[in-house]
C-alpha cells in the first residue's frame, strides 16, 4: 500500500512527489516562521522594506511626477510590497505605499503621486 504523507504545517495529505514535505510555499513559510521570534523578524523586515520604498518614492516625488521604472530598480525599490491599492473611477490602479502612490503608465514609466488617505 502506498504511504500517505501529510503537510508538516497544515496536515493536508500531500499529492505528487514523494519527497514533498509541504503543500506549497505558503505552508513552507508558515512552518519556518512558526515561532513568535521568527514572525517578529519577518514583520521587522517587511516594515523596513516598506519604509525604504516610501523614502525612495518621497525622494522622487514632486506632487505628481513621471519617473522611469529603471530609476526605482536602480534604487532597489521592492515592487512586491505595498500598503494598499487604490482604484480610480477610470479603473486606474495605484499601488499605495503609506502617503505615496504610483501606477505604471507603460512598461518603462511610472506616475508617482502624493496620496494622503486611508
Ligand atoms: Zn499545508
Amino acid at each position: 500500500m502506498e504511504e500517505r504523507k501529510n503537510c508538516l504545517f497544515c496536515g493536508e495529505v500531500l499529492q505528487g512527489r514523494s519527497d514533498k514535505r509541504f503543500c506549497d510555499d505558503i505552508c513552507r513559510n508558515n512552518h519556518h516562521y512558526k515561532n513568535r521570534k521568527d514572525a517578529e523578524m519577518l514583520i521587522k523586515d517587511v516594515n523596513a522594506i516598506l519604509l525604504r520604498n516610501r523614502e525612495i518614492l518621497r525622494s522622487l516625488s514632486n506632487n505628481r511626477s513621471i519617473v522611469a521604472k529603471q530609476i526605482l530598480i536602480d534604487e532597489a525599490f521592492n515592487f512586491d510590497l505595498i500598503t494598499a491599492i487604490y482604484k480610480t473611477k477610470r479603473s486606474e490602479e495605484y499601488r499605495v505605499v503609506y502617503d505615496y502612490a504610483y501606477r505604471f503608465i507603460n512598461d518603462d514609466e511610472i506616475l508617482l503621486i502624493k496620496y494622503l488617505s486611508l
